[in-house]
């Protein structure tokens, strides 16, 4: 059985104890619902560290609707047994309640300089959204103070909210990014997929398959053509799916750039009815 610890105060002391014995910490934040996306994570921050700390906790306010948060898959029994399928003995869980995590309420949540990162693509889309995730991220790297915390390229720009905010608040914590797991047919791994209906399950490796056609083709084809033809393949004929943004940005500053010389992403946000699937890949 592994070990679940609810309140900040017991995972702190636990955590200051195993690191005054000298031992490392990785830290896996996540919504639980987990999948081997997650998994991999929790792998990389076990071969790094003596001991890896996964958080399972749904964070309110990162959400954007009462409804995204309600319907958000909560499945904590089967996310213990994932974790402990992995057969180690050096993983435990915080799993605290929002009471613990936000013990004054959620008004006055972040108010954090993020440096105009938060104010394109997902922050554009999801106002607020980045404030919630760096507010829960600090509050839980103040709970663990790891030495490494672990973050999907499947969310990219989160991944480079969470670097920014390391960043400006000295925190120091080194931020390890995880490449992006796949199902077989491409789609990215998300605990939201579970909510995909049949027909959009069936139909949503359009994603990857497009985003994939885009990097083959981005060297011959102009780019607004490429986008507004990679919007046609994943809507398709049927409008089965609603493209709300695709961009080809700098990884970097996660802005369009004229410089060949940049390092291009792809990023994507698409709605299968009222499920919203972000995924992104590299161009070069
Ligand atoms: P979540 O529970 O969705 O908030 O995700 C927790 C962590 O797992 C985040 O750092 C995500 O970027 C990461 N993650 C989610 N899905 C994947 C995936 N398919 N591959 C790699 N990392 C992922």
């Amino acid at each position: 059985m592994l070990e679940v610890f609810q309140r900040k105060s017991e995972i702190f002391s636990y955590c200051s104890r195993r690191k005054s014995l000298g031992k490392t910490i990785g830290f896996v934040p996540t919504m639980g619902a987990l999948h081997t996306g997650h998994l991999q994570l929790v792998n990389t921050a076990l071969e790094q560290n003596d001991l890896a700390v996964v958080s399972i906790f749904v964070n309110p306010t990162q959400f954007n609707s009462a409804g995204d948060l309600l319907s958000y898959p909560r499945q904590f029994d089967q996310d213990l047994k994932m974790l402990e399928s992995l057969g180690s003995d050096k993983i435990v869980i915080f799993n605290p309640d929002v009471q613990g995590m936000y013990p004054d309420g959620m008004n006055n949540t972040g108010t954090y300089d993020l440096n105009g990162i938060d104010s394109v693509m997902e922050g554009a889309h999801r106002p607020g959204h980045f404030q919630g995730v760096a507010t829960i991220v600090h509050k839980l790297f103040s709970s663990v103070e790891p030495h490494k915390a672990y973050f999907g390229e499947k969310d990219f720009q989160q991944l480079a909210i969470i670097r920014h905010i390391t960043k400006t608040l000295n925190l120091p914590i080194d931020i390890i990014s995880v490449p992006t797991i796949r199902e077989d047919d491409g789609l990215a791994k998300s605990s939201r997929n579970a909510l995909l209906s049949e027909e959009h399950r069936a139909e949503a490796h359009r994603i990857y398959a497009t985003m994939t056609k885009v990097k083959n083709k981005f060297d011959v084809q102009k780019i607004d053509d490429l986008i507004e033809e990679a919007i046609h393949d994943i809507q398709g004929s049927d409008n089965l799916f609603k493209v709300e943004y695709i961009e080809i940005v700098d990884e970097n500053t996660l802005r369009p750039s004229a410089n060949p010389q940049s390092p291009l992403r792809l990023f994507a946000a698409v709605w299968a009815n009222k499920v919203r699937l972000i995924d992104n890949i590299s161009l070069i």
